[in-house]
C-alpha cells in the first residue's frame, strides 16, 4: 500500500505572509513531478464554516461543486492545482468541536471525560488523514491558519506532534513561513523575528525542517546561515520568498530555489520531472503584456478586495488568454447616482456587477447596469448582477415601476426576483443556500453558447433567491433572452440582452472555476468583448 505524506505549513511573525499562496505554489510544483497532491486547510476559528461570517471579517466564502462554503484559500489551491476541492479539504475548529459534541451527546465516548487532548486532537488527526484517502493523494499538504503563538491554534499544532510522533521522520514535513524585514536604518534584513516564532513552536514541540522567509530582498549566505544556526536547521533549508509582481510568479521561483527538489528529498521521493514550462511561457508573456483594459467593479466592499478575490483571479486568467492587462477599478456602488455615473463609468471598457447580499448599494448598481445597457458597455452581472440586470431590465424596459426582488422589498407590485419556494421555511442562515454545482443547458446562438462552445455547463452556485419565472415571456418578447436554464426548465440561470455588444448575466458564480492552467470562457470573452469595446470608443 502507498505511504501518503504529509507536509504540514505553519506561519510566524504576522499574518497575512501568503501562507495559502505558498501552499498552491508548493502543490503546483509537486503536482508538476507527477505527484498526485491535496491541501487542507485547518482554520483555528469556532464558526463551523465561513459561511456565515462577513466578508469583512474573512474575505470572499469559497464554494466547492459539493456545495461547502470554505475559506478563500481554498480558492487558491484550486486555481493552482486545478484540481476540485471538497468539504474535506477544509476543517475549522468549530466544526472538530461540533463532531466531538455530537460524538459525546451520543454516548460515544463510552463515559470517559472528553479532553483537547487527546479527544480534539485525533479528531484533527482524523481529518488529515481522512483528506488524504479520500483524494488517494501521495502528498497532502496541511496548512494551518493563523500565527504560532495564537491560542487557537494550539490544538492543531499539537495534533500535529502526535502526528509526527505516530508516523517515520520521512513521512512528513513541517514548514514555517516567516517574515525577514529589512530595517533601513540599520540596512539590514532582521531575523530575530524568525528566531522567535520559530522558538514559539519548538516550545510545542515542533522542530520546523524548513523554513520560508518572506523577504523583499535576497537573504544571503551569512544571513541563511544566523537563521539555521538559531532555528536548528540547515542554512540549505532556509528558503527565500522574495515578493513577486503576481502570485502566479511564485512556483516559478520556488523551482528556481530548488524549494520542490528539497522537500521530495526530505521526503524520500524521488525528484521526477518538471513539467511547469506551459504556466512559465504564460506568466512571462503576461508580465510583458502591452494592452491595458479597464473594467469597473460596482459593489459593496470593494474597500476590501478579498470579498471578491476569485473574481479578481479570473480576470488575471482571462487577461493572460487575452494577451491584456486588465485594471479593476472599485467602484462603491452607493456612490452611484443618475446625476454621476457617466462620470464614474464614461472611461471603462466593460461594467462588473459581483454577487451580494442585502440592500445596500443596490439603487447603485441599478444605475450601473442601465448605464452599460443603454450605451452599450460590456456587461457582466454575476448572481446579485444577474439580479440586478433583471430588476433594471423590468422597471425600464417592461415600464414596471418599482420593481424590484423580494430581498430588497418584501411587497414589491413586480417581485422580479422572488424566494425559491424550498427557501420560504428555512430559519438557520449556515449552509441553507442554493450551494454547490448545478447543470445548466444553453440556448444555441446565444453569447453564452458562443463563450463555453457546448450545450450543458455545471456551475456553482450560492444564492437564496431567484429570477420569477412569471416574467420570462416579457423578457423574452423584449430582448432579454434566457440562454441558460437549469436542465428541467424550472429556473434561469442566464440572461443576455440581444441587442447590445456583451450583456450577460448569470445566476452562478463563473469566477470559483476559474483557473490558472484555463481561464474561465465568460470571463475571457468579456475580456474580449472589453477589449473590442476600448478599440472601438
Ligand atoms: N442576495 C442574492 C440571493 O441570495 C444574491 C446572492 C449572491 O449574489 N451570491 O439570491
Amino acid at each position: 500500500m502507498k505511504k501518503t505524506k504529509y507536509i504540514f505549513f505553519t506561519g510566524g511573525v504576522v499574518s497575512s505572509l501568503g501562507k495559502g499562496i505558498a501552499c498552491a505554489s508548493l502543490g503546483v510544483l509537486l503536482k508538476s513531478r507527477g505527484y498526485r497532491v491535496t491541501i487542507l486547510k485547518l482554520d483555528p476559528y469556532i464558526n463551523v464554516d465561513p459561511g456565515t461570517m462577513s466578508p469583512y471579517q474573512h474575505g470572499e466564502v469559497y464554494v466547492t461543486d459539493d456545495g461547502s462554503e470554505t475559506d478563500l484559500d481554498l480558492g487558491h489551491y484550486e486555481r493552482f492545482i486545478n484540481e476540485n476541492m471538497a468539504s474535506f479539504n477544509n476543517a475549522t475548529s468549530g466544526q472538530v468541536y461540533y463532531d466531538v459534541i455530537q460524538k459525546e451527546r451520543r454516548g460515544d465516548y463510552l463515559g470517559a471525560t472528553v479532553q483537547v487532548i487527546p479527544h480534539i486532537t485525533d479528531a484533527i488527526n482524523e481529518k488529515i488523514e481522512s483528506a488524504g484517502k479520500k483524494t488517494d493523494a501521495d502528498i497532502v499538504i496541511v496548512e494551518i491558519g493563523g500565527t504560532v503563538g495564537d491560542i487557537e491554534s494550539q490544538p492543531f499544532l499539537e495534533a500535529i506532534r502526535q502526528f509526527r510522533l505516530n508516523n517515520k521522520p520521512e513521512d512528513t514535513l513541517v514548514i514555517h513561513l516567516t517574515l525577514v524585514p529589512y530595517v533601513a536604518g540599520a540596512n539590514e534584513l532582521k531575523t530575530k523575528p524568525t528566531q522567535h516564532s520559530v522558538m514559539r513552536l519548538r516550545e510545542i514541540g515542533l522542530q520546523p525542517d524548513m523554513l520560508l522567509c518572506r523577504t523583499d530582498r535576497l537573504l544571503d549566505e551569512s544571513v541563511k546561515k544566523k537563521i539555521g544556526l538559531f532555528c536548528n536547521v540547515s542554512p540549505k533549508a532556509v528558503i527565500d520568498a522574495l515578493d513577486v509582481k503576481t502570485i502566479y510568479e511564485v512556483p516559478i521561483k520556488y523551482a528556481e530555489e530548488g524549494f520542490d527538489v528539497h522537500v521530495l528529498q526530505k521526503l524520500k521521493l524521488p525528484k521526477g520531472r518538471l513539467q511547469f514550462d506551459s504556466w512559465k511561457r504564460k506568466v512571462n508573456r503576461y508580465l510583458k503584456v502591452k494592452h491595458e483594459v479597464t473594467i469597473a467593479i460596482c459593489g459593496k466592499y470593494v474597500a476590501l478586495h478579498d470579498a471578491y478575490k476569485s473574481i479578481t483571479e479570473a480576470f488575471i486568467h482571462a487577461g493572460m488568454e487575452n494577451d491584456v492587462r486588465v485594471n479593476l477599478q472599485w467602484i462603491n456602488s452607493e456612490t452611484i447616482k443618475p446625476r454621476n455615473v457617466q462620470e464614474q463609468l464614461s472611461k471603462v471598457s466593460g461594467v462588473l456587477i459581483p454577487g451580494g447580499f442585502g440592500e445596500r448599494g443596490i439603487e447603485g448598481k441599478l444605475n450601473a447596469v442601465r448605464y452599460a445597457r443603454e450605451k452599450k458597455i460590456p456587461f457582466f452581472g454575476i448572481c446579485l448582477g444577474l439580479q440586478c440586470a433583471a430588476i433594471e431590465f423590468t422597471r425600464n424596459v417592461l415600464k414596471k415601476e418599482n420593481a424590484n426582488s423580494t430581498e430588497f422589498d418584501a411587497h414589491t407590485k413586480y417581485p422580479v426576483i422572488d424566494l425559491m419556494e424550498t427557501q420560504k421555511t428555512i430559519r438557520d442562515l449556515g449552509g441553507t443556500m442554493r450551494l454547490g454545482s448545478y447543470p445548466c443547458k444553453l440556448k444555441p446562438d446565444t453569447k453564452a453558447h458562443e463563450a463555453y462552445q457546448t450545450d450543458q455547463i455545471d456551475e456553482r452556485h450560492r444564492h437564496r433567491y431567484e429570477v420569477n419565472n412569471a416574467f420570462r415571456r416579457d423578457f423574452e418578447e423584449n430582448g432579454l433572452i434566457i440562454s441558460g436554464l437549469l436542465p428541467d426548465n424550472s429556473l434561469v440561470e442566464m440572461l443576455e440582452l440581444r441587442d447590445h455588444p456583451w450583456f450577460v448575466g448569470c445566476q452562478f458564480h463563473p469566477e470559483l472555476k476559474s483557473r490558472m492552467a484555463k481561464a474561465h470562457p465568460l470571463f475571457r470573452e468579456f475580456v474580449a468583448a472589453a477589449l473590442r469595446y476600448n478599440k472601438q470608443s
